[in-house]
């Protein structure tokens, strides 16, 4: 067993997380995982719990998200394969 670094719960089905860096993280639940690690939109503020938008080194949610944010090639990008274009 192991004691989530979030909430503190100390639950038998509780998960490691490494990160890209190296580190490993401990938790019991998704919700607990994403407080901690997931990235923030620049735009909205929201967590980014699906793939998200990397524009720029800059993290959005959406494409919607880049677009506004202004980046120069925030304008290519598109919400989904094969949307309609225009
Ligand atoms: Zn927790
Ligand atoms: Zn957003």
């Amino acid at each position: 067993m192991s004691t989530c670094e979030v909430c503190g719960n100390d639950y038998w089905m509780s998960f490691e997380v490494r990160t890209t860096s190296g580190e490993v993280h401990v938790f019991d639940s998704f919700e607990c995982a994403a407080h901690r690690l997931a990235p923030v939109c620049e735009h909205c503020e929201c967590r980014i719990l699906g793939h998200g938008v990397e524009v720029d080194g800059r993290f959005f949610c959406c494409a919607h998200c880049a677009r506004s944010s202004g980046s120069r090639h925030g304008e290519e990008v598109r919400d989904a394969v094969g949307v309609r274009p225009g």
